[in-house]
């Protein structure tokens, strides 16, 4: 795939830099098309799927044109619903950001026509409305439209699905012919072919064509997420399928630095890999992932382009992908040379029907699957747990257990009972921990990542920083540069771990001697 630059489009200053801040790295194929139509004053009819960057493939160059010194309104943007035209409203601010003395404002059905009619008159040039509201300002007087270069029809389809056909005419009917009409659809019905014959002067007709996909065989889930819970989620998925090369795209180089930093205090080993990166930064990032030094490695699309790991054991689309070939191309980074490989695609809200759009091209099915919870995360422990009794078993030195077994025995109960219970005991002593936490995780605010762990050893035990890494490191396999703070008293030590180790630490450690002494170990703090 060839790089579809911003820079090629030859936008000003301004947008540039908005685009920089809010992290595109590339434009999007629909975008890279009609941008430079709409700049040379063309119509466009522009196709192409939910999610694939229409709004500023035609917001972009609607910011170009529109002049700052002109108060009048000048662009009329109309969005099927008061959702949608609050989020196409909120993009323009974004990319308007530097380019000063535009203002922008979306009107809606439901909210207080006085409010709007108060700010139309400081002075609006940028209009995004639903048909109805539009209509009924025009009846009122509010809004003239004799001074409108440019409007634009956003998911046209729907508009007319949604029986606005009557009301957009009545509203294109009072545009001044020397005008541009740019219209935007996922789906070209004959309705929407009969509107641009009557309202578009000889239109460009920008179409995405899906190309024949071939996608390789490996599993396919996706979870519907909210925003905020992703990073939770990644960790989950992470720590049940104990993933140790994990490969997470981002759609933007700030999702990735926000990510990495997230994942980082969460404990993982972890790094990032996009396009503002020196080359040396790179190579050095990619080398450690190859050498499994980093087990998650999060990337954009771009800077992930020609990456070749073998043993990627997941790939997470941690924003779904603009495209359905980028989606092919980020998960055949797994499953290679027949090894098993899964995806994971995080979904939220509206962007459900871009997984269907995904699937219909790719001709693969994406299964959907409930956010593991907790719960999940208790029985694999347990399987760890039973792997641990196998091992202890072949060990063997259990002579005075196995004399405390006999007496039970000797008492009437069977040795299968009492090693029941024994697990019963261990295990519901975990799932009530797990249960206090599922509750404070419920609305997944951001959960904390470290925990502090008090041990009763302290300066006047000699003891070092690196005797508490070394036994903690020793006990549990947790690596030592995981490990947060550490701070040691006279008679006791602090230390910072990650929040999901914390119970295998305060389980194995309890037993143990430090420096000759033995130790009690427990959490420092309530939450
Ligand atoms: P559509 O209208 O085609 O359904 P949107 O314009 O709503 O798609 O864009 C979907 C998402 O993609 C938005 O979150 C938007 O900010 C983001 N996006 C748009 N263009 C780019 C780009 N060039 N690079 C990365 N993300 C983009
Ligand atoms: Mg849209």
């Amino acid at each position: 795939m060839e790089k579809l630059k911003f820079e090629d489009l030859q936008l000003t200053k301004e947008i540039r830099k908005a685009i920089i801040d809010i992290g595109f790295e590339e434009a999007t194929p629909i975008q890279y098309q009609s941008i430079p139509y709409i700049l040379e004053g063309k119509d466009i009819i522009g196709q192409a799927q939910t999610g694939t960057g229409k709004t500023a493939a035609f917001g972009i160059p609607a910011l170009e044109m529109a002049e700052s010194e002109n108060k009048n309104l000048q662009s009329l943007i109309l969005c099927p619903t008061r959702e949608l035209a609050v989020q196409v409203a909120e993009e323009l601010k974004k990319l308007s950001k530097y380019k000063k003395g535009i203002e922008i404002l979306p009107i809606y059905g439901g909210q207080p026509i006085e409010r709007q009619i108060k700010a139309l008159k400081k002075g609006v040039q940028i209009i995004i409305g639903t048909p109805g509201r539009v209509k009924d300002h025009m009846n009122r007087q509010t809004l003239k439209m004799d001074t409108v270069k440019m409007v634009i029809l956003d998911e046209a389809d729907e508009m007319l699905d949604m029986g606005f056909r009557e009301d957009i005419e009545f509203i294109l009917k009072k545009i001044p012919m020397q005008r541009q009409t740019i219209l935007f659809s996922a789906t070209m019905p004959k309705a929407i072919l009969g509107l641009t014959k009557k309202y578009q002067k000889n239109p460009e007709f920008i179409k995405m064509v899906h190309k024949e996909l071939t996608v390789p065989r490996i599993e396919q889930y996706y979870f519907e997420v909210k925003e905020q819970a992703k990073p939770e989620i990644l960790s989950r998925l992470i720590d049940i399928y104990n993933l140790k090369l994990s490969l997470v795209f981002c759609n933007t180089k700030k999702g990735v630095d926000k990510l990495v930093e997230n994942l980082q205090a969460r404990g993982y080993l972890v790094d990032g890999l996009h396009g503002d990166m020196r080359q040396s930064q790179r190579d050095s990032v990619m080398s450690r992932f190859r050498k499994e030094a980093i087990e998650i490695l999060v990337a954009t699309d771009v800077a992930a382009r020609g990456i070749d790991v073998e043993n990627v054991e997941a790939v997470f689309n941690y924003d779904v992908p603009h495209d359905e070939e980028y989606y092919v191309h980020r998960i055949g980074r797994t499953g290679r040379a027949g090894k098993a490989g899964r995806a994971f695609t995080f979904v939220v809200g509206r962007e459900i029907y871009q997984i269907k759009d995904i699937q219909r091209y790719t001709k693969t099915k994406i299964i959907s699957q409930k956010i593991p919870s907790l719960t999940d995360i208790e029985e694999i422990k347990t399987n760890i747990l039973l792997e641990k009794i196998r091992g202890t078993v072949d060990e063997g030195h259990l002579g005075r257990y196995i004399h405390w077994t006999e007496k039970l025995i000797e008492e009437g109960y069977t040795s299968l009972d009492i090693a029941a219970s024994l697990l019963k005991i261990i295990i519901g002593e975990k799932s009530r921990e797990i249960s206090v936490q599922e509750e404070s995780f419920s609305d997944l605010e951001p959960a904390p990542k470290f925990v502090k762990l008090f041990i009763s050893i302290g300066r006047n035990q000699n003891v070092r920083a690196k005797d508490i890494v070394g036994s903690i490191s020793r006990e549990t396999g947790l690596q030592g540069k995981r490990i947060g703070a550490i701070e040691i008293f006279d008679t006791y030590t602090l230390v910072e771990v990650p929040r999901t180790y914390a119970d295998d630490i305060l389980d194995s450690m309890n037993t143990i001697k430090i420096k000759g002494k033995k130790i009690t170990i427990e959490r420092a703090m309530k939450k």
